[in-house]
């Protein structure tokens, strides 16, 4: 056996899988089809900007939350700089305007003295969120913490249980009146999945508890800084990550997955590479494994459980560079969620994300609303950014793709002039990255950064746990559980090295 662990994939959730496991002592490889490692935790350099490809916002570092728990093992905060928003975000919505601040009692009062009919109903929503997030906190995170299993499950998790059950926009229907008001609260549900009334409110209520209670925030200089620092973290402890190398297979012995062949990008010509681990960890889509890497009846057993599974959606980006912080043209906010005045209440929020580029409700992000590193002086860069499908792009001769990305540019551009007037023309740097740029740089199906749909059906229990059904595979990624972000997939990679190692330890 050549490795303990070879990690398929170096995203967040590959990373923190091989960091852990690395730490522990396991000889861990790491390959990564990219030339950096991060996956959609990265960025890249046009002239003098830094662009961030896939951080608007993480969600906060409370004491008991087991992502400070995870940075606080590996020294992320002495390498990483964090840097907290001034506010959650703003929503413009039929020409009315409001700022969620970064607080959780203020955000409240604000609510309240905007909404005061609604005032218990707020206090409500606010108590089973944060109430969520505390038997979050409390669940068993390791294999020999004390479990509660069955009908007592629900009497010590009610928050857990009703959320699983219930979608964010069905809980605001039965909770709230004021569609303005839903609206507010369901700003950024796409952060989250492109329908409220499909979204489950679990996911909905665990990230904002974490966003309301412990802030949100940005990576000085861009994701890549986390994602290096991760890499580099691996190496010290021993552990490689081969950038460049893409895996073609995953070998299933005595069904039972003993190892990978790989490909050195880079090198032409070069023949496929073997190796084996004791095990395998898929960072990679689970899509992508059980239909490309592996074979035989392991791939179509890792089919038959996924077959009937729905992926999210995917995310287009117009990626922006100002010769002048935007702050400049009027603006005052780190993100505003632009809702079209097409979309009449919150039940139309799901088509919306069907509309054309001229309708779509879109978030502009302003990183230069902050300190974050990632353009020269008095220079800045944002996104605008809108949820968007692979399937609206396959298909296209080059000529019809490049020119139908333009004029979504374009479009969504001169929107975002419509708000502010006089940004267009401090534009230097514009660029359009598609569903199919995603799926180009990180191998995730349908383009989705986000790995299966967070929909009640694929919540906690019935989404596909780290450990697979084939012997040996286990998962780290969006696409595992608890689920997608930032947060998500850190989760997943830590969690599902803590299962390795108990599996490794049984064995012995
Ligand atoms: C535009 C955009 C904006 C976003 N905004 C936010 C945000 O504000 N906040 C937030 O929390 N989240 C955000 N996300 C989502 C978040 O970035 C992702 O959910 C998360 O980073 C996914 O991590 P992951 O570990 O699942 O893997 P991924 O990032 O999907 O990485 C998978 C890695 O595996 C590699 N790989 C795949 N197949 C192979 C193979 N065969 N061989 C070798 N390597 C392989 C890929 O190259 C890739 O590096 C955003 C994403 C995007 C794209």
């Amino acid at each position: 056996m050549d490795y303990d662990s070879i990690i398929i994939g170096a995203g967040l959730g590959g990373l923190t899988a091989a960091a852990k496991l690395a730490k522990e002592g396991q000889k861990v490889l790491v390959l990564e089809q990219h030339n950096v490692p991060g996956g959609c935790a990265t960025t890249f350099q046009r002239r003098k900007f830094t662009v961030e490809v896939g951080l608007h916002e993480m969600d906060g570092f409370g004491e008991n939350s087991f992502k400070k728990q995870i940075f606080d093992e590996f020294g992320v905060f002495d390498g990483v700089e964090f840097v907290r928003l001034p506010e959650f975000y703003r929503t413009v919505w039929k020409g009315a305007d409001f700022v969620f601040p970064d607080n959780l009692e203020e955000a409240k009062n604000k609510l309240k003295k905007e909404f005061p009919d609604e005032a218990d109903a707020i206090e409500k929503y606010f108590r089973f969120v944060t109430g969520l997030g505390k038997e979050i906190n409390n669940l068993p995170r390791t294999k020999t913490q004390k479990r509660i299993k069955g009908p007592l499950f629900p009497l010590f998790y009610p928050k857990l249980v009703r959320s699983t059950l219930n979608t964010a926009a069905g809980f605001m229907d039965k909770l709230f009146h004021d569609e303005r008001l839903k609206m507010i609260l369901l700003s950024n549900a796409s952060y989250y999945h492109d329908d409220p009334y499909e979204l489950s409110m679990f996911y909905f209520a665990a990230g904002q508890n974490s966003y309301y209670s412990d802030g949100s925030y940005f990576i000085k200089g861009g994701s890549q800084k986390l994602s290096d620092y991760l890499a580099d973290y691996i190496r010290k402890q021993g552990g490689e990550v081969l950038l460049n190398c893409e895996v073609s297979a995953i070998l299933v012995e005595n069904e039972k997955a003993a190892g990978v062949t790989y490909r050195e990008k880079k090198k032409k010509g070069t023949t496929e590479i073997k190796i084996y681990a004791g095990q395998i960890i898929a960072n990679a889509a689970i899509p992508l494994v059980a239909r490309k890497l592996l074979s035989g009846e392991s791939a179509h057993k890792l089919q038959q459980q996924t077959a009937k599974m729905k992926p999210g959606p995917s995310i287009l980006t117009v990626y922006l560079g100002f010769k002048k912080p935007p702050k400049e043209t009027g603006n005052q906010h780190y993100s505003t969620f632009i809702i079209d005045d097409s979309v009449k209440s919150i039940k139309d929020i799901s088509e919306n994300s069907h509309a054309g580029f001229d309708k779509r409700s879109f978030v502009f992000v302003d990183y230069g609303m902050i300190d974050s590193g990632l353009a020269p002086e008095g220079k800045a860069t944002g996104v605008i950014c809108t949820i968007d499908y692979a399937s609206d792009w396959e298909d296209l001769d080059e000529k019809t793709y490049k020119g139908k990305k333009k004029e979504a540019g374009e479009t969504l551009v001169s929107r975002l002039e419509k708000l502010l007037p006089g940004i267009k023309k401090t534009i230097e740097y514009q660029e359009v990255a598609t569903p199919l740029t995603i799926a180009r740089y990180t191998l995730n199906t349908g383009g989705t950064p986000y790995g299966f749909a967070q929909i009640p059906n694929q919540t906690a229990k019935k989404r596909l746990p780290v450990k697979s059904i084939v012997p040996g595979l286990y998962f780290a990624s969006a696409w595992s559980s608890p689920g997608g972000g930032f947060t998500g997939a850190i989760l997943s990679g830590y969690t599902c090295a803590l299962k390795v190692l108990y599996d490794s330890h049984k064995e012995a």
